[in-house]
């Protein structure tokens, strides 16, 4: 598995690296449809909510 991964939406492209992720859960928390841990297949969903609030969350 690669260190960073791209989780691609139709505005915007998430970039997940696992080597910064310190596991607090601040994100599955903050937009749980949008970080959505434990699936098969992505588990970032850019397109779930608007691309300014992924934004926010993630800043
Ligand atoms: S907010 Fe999510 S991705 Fe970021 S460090 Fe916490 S658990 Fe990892």
């Amino acid at each position: 598995m690669a260190e960073v991964e791209e989780y691609p939406g139709t505005r915007l492209t998430v970039r997940n690296d696992g080597r910064r992720c310190i596991h607090s859960r601040y994100c599955v928390l903050g937009l749980p449809d949008v970080f959505v841990p434990n699936v098969d297949g992505p588990w970032i969903r850019p397109d779930a909510e608007a691309c300014e609030t992924v934004i926010a969350a993630i800043s």
